[in-house]
Formats: C-alpha cells, sequence, structure tokens
C-alpha cells in the first residue's frame, strides 16, 4: 500500500485513467481553471448537497486535490472516502500508478477521522437531544412508550447500522424523520441533530487544514 515504487500494470484502469486525466488538465495553464470548477461542482463541499451515495473515483480526487491544494474537493473527497467500505483503498492493491501519493499521514487521519464519525453517530443514536428545561417524561411519552418507538425507528429498522460510517446523511435521516412526541420535543431534536451535522461537517475543515497547508 505504502510502496516507493508503484507498478504500472493497472495504468489502464477506470481510476488510473480519470487520475490521468485530471492531472493533465489542471497542470495545464489552459485548462486548469476549468478543471478546478468542474471538480468543485462535482465535489461539491456543501452540506446541503450530499446525497447518501457516494461519488466514484474518490480516492483520486482525494489525492489531486491534496497535491494541487483545493480544500474543498478536498473535503468532499475525503468524506466519500470515509463513508466508502474499506475506506475506498482496495484500488491500492491493484497497483495503480498513483499509488505513491497516498501516504501514511493520509491513512492515519482516514482511520481516526472514520473513529470520530463512528463514535459521534452511536453516541446520536443513543442519547437523544431533549428540551433543555423540561421534566421529559410527564410531557409526551412514557419512558418505555418512547424507547420502544426509537427501537424500531433507529436499530430494528437498520438505520443504526446504514449511516454507522455516514453520519452527515443519517443525520439528515433523522431530522426528517416522523417523530411521534411532543412539538416541544421534536423542535429540540431536530435542533439537536442539525447542530451536530452542521459541528461535524466543520470538524472536516479541522482535520483536513494541515493536509494542504504544506
Ligand atoms: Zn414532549
Amino acid at each position: 500500500m505504502f510502496s516507493e515504487q508503484p507498478s504500472k500494470s493497472e495504468s489502464d484502469s477506470p481510476g488510473s485513467s480519470y487520475y490521468s486525466a485530471m492531472h493533465s488538465q489542471l497542470s495545464s495553464c489552459t485548462t486548469s481553471p476549468f478543471a478546478v470548477r468542474h471538480l468543485e461542482q462535482h465535489w461539491s463541499s456543501s452540506i446541503d448537497d450530499l446525497p447518501p451515495i457516494p461519488i466514484p473515483f474518490a480516492l483520486e480526487t482525494f489525492l489531486l486535490a491534496k497535491k494541487f491544494k483545493l480544500p474543498s474537493v478536498l473535503k468532499r473527497a475525503f468524506y466519500e472516502l470515509l463513508r466508502t467500505s474499506g475506506l475506498g483503498l482496495d484500488v491500492l492493491d491493484l497497483g495503480v500508478p498513483y499509488e505513491a501519493e497516498f501516504t501514511r499521514q493520509d491513512f492515519t487521519l482516514l482511520v481516526r477521522t472514520r473513529e470520530k464519525l463512528d463514535a459521534t453517530w452511536t453516541k446520536v443514536t443513543i442519547v437523544q437531544p431533549q428540551p433543555p428545561d423540561m421534566d421529559l417524561w410527564t410531557c409526551c411519552m412514557s419512558r418505555e412508550t418512547q424507547r420502544a418507538f426509537w427501537d424500531s425507528a433507529v436499530f430494528e429498522s437498520g438505520l443504526q447500522i446504514r449511516f454507522l460510517h455516514d453520519p452527515i446523511c443519517g443525520l439528515m435521516e433523522l431530522e426528517h424523520m416522523g417523530l411521534p412526541y411532543c412539538d416541544r420535543c421534536v423542535v429540540a431534536k431536530r435542533r439537536g441533530w442539525e447542530e451536530v451535522r452542521i459541528s461535524l461537517w466543520s470538524y472536516l475543515d479541522e482535520v483536513l487544514a494541515p493536509v494542504v497547508a504544506h
């Protein structure tokens, strides 16, 4: 995975073709602005433009964004890797030509950030936001009724597992879920989930800052 002499045997793979073509465009004074604009649109860093279906060639795009210092493109490509099975790194076992561009620091950053995402999502699915100044259990539902609904909607439905590595979309799913609570509880929960989602998305800027700083 961390070889200094990558094999050229997979130089004709779709990922290699994509990397080669984009690298060529980004390196050219003529086409670079258009290539950057294309990447920024396709790999949007907007939290409101994040459907639950990952975009292909995330590793290639991550490496290109790192090399050409494109923070907005880097962020979305990084998140696509984080929510992909195997962190999207299976292609490195094929000996792609850009393998050496992927460093141990990149790998460590991916692993540690995924741990943060997993831990955040796990906490979200266990501890629900509540209105700050209320006695929850006399407000709208008994503790038992609320627990039964939550177990069915989040755990038995498979929602918790489905979004384990994709908490941004998981939180969005929770925010749009029909909730059998009183209005006050619903508002507090949705606001709490939105705050976690925005905070987590901003956290990615923090961890990625050193990647494009040098
Ligand atoms: Zn309530």
